[in-house]
């Protein structure tokens, strides 16, 4: 029986342009492609979680715009149920301005989050039915704080498991990170939250032994193509990643968050959750682009 997950979180449209050298201040520079992508932490995760077979509420926010309705036909081609995908009156649909220089590969990213730091108490009730039927709740930096404490408090009184992937790296109190029982950092993320510079498994095992003095009982660390990082209290060890032909990372995190959490709502334990992520990611960073290079689940059990 497939417990249930909610992931409250952002979406946003990701614009993507390249060109044969970034703009300088004040440069225009003509550029070669240009892609609009469905993007966002909260939504990539959704959609990783949801093709490979989990059982996925999508609480996030849209604004009334074309960017918003691209959203929508995105869940609907993915059958994504779009109960809980709110509309906001005046804040646009996030969008992330990305500019890649095809020679470098070097980027410059500029965010507006728009409907996705707007979500009010009265959508925050709107959400608590799901937040309290879940088995699970996943969540990211995203959205704005007071939205987010909120739900996490919800749950919190309801005996929701609390997923806390705490990207992008964002300075928050650590009462707050306490409330979470699984933290899912990056080396950034880790080293931001703990104070601990993180590059490898003994730097990570410094950090998750900080986590875990403040109460947090799961703890995993992802260090790129180095693999993860994870801990409990009577185990802890480095999962190594997968040796793939990466061609694109971006959401690569996002990949592991989505089949991380799927994993443990088949009832994996912790090690064989970092072993799916594992996978799905590994899948994910050998196509381009970001949820639509989330693998389906026949994929992940293919090189399971
Ligand atoms: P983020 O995208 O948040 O920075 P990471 O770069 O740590 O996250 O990647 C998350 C996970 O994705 C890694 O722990 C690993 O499982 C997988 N991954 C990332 N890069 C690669 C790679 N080059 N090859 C194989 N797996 C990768």
């Amino acid at each position: 029986m497939k417990k249930k997950i909610v992931m409250f979180g952002s979406y946003v449209a990701d614009l993507t342009g390249t060109a044969d050298h970034l703009p300088r201040a004040g440069e225009t520079v003509f550029g070669e492609r240009f892609k609009i992508g469905p993007g966002g932490k909260g939504s990539n995760q959704a959609v990783a979680a949801h093709r490979a077979g989990a059982d996925i509420v999508l609480a996030t926010k849209l604004g009334k715009d074309v960017f918003g309705d691209l959203a929508r036909d995105f869940y609907a081609q993915e059958r994504i149920a779009a109960e809980y995908v709110l509309t906001d009156d005046e804040k646009g649909t996030g969008i992330a301005l990305i500019c890649v220089d095809e020679v470098s590969k070097q980027n410059q990213i500029l965010v507006v989050p728009g409907a996705c730091m707007n979500f009010t108490d009265a959508d925050i009730e709107t959400l608590r039915p799901a937040i309290e039927a879940a088995d699970i709740l996943l969540v990211q930096f995203e959205v704005n704080m007071d939205a987010l404490e909120k739900a996490v408090d919800i749950a919190r009184a309801a005996g929701v498991t609390i997923v806390l992937n705490p990207a992008p790296a964002r300075k928050v109190s650590r009462e707050f990170i306490c409330k979470a029982d699984v933290v899912t950092p990056n080396e950034v993320e880790a080293a931001a939250l703990t104070g601990i510079p993180v590059e490898n498994a003994s730097d990570a095992q410094k950090a998750a032994d900080i986590f875990h003095s403040w109460g947090i009982p799961k703890v995993v660390i992802t260090l790129g193509k180095q693999g993860v990082f994870a801990s409990a209290a009577d185990e802890h060890r480095m999962v190594p990643a997968r040796i793939v032909e990466a061609v694109d990372t971006t959401g690569a995190g996002d990949a592991f968050n989505g089949g991380f959490v799927t994993a443990l709502s088949e009832g994996k334990d912790l090690f064989e959750a970092v072993e799916f992520g594992n996978a799905l990611a590994s899948l994910a960073v050998q196509k381009f682009g970001t949820a639509p290079s989330m693998p389906m689940r026949g994929e992940i059990d293919k090189i399971l």
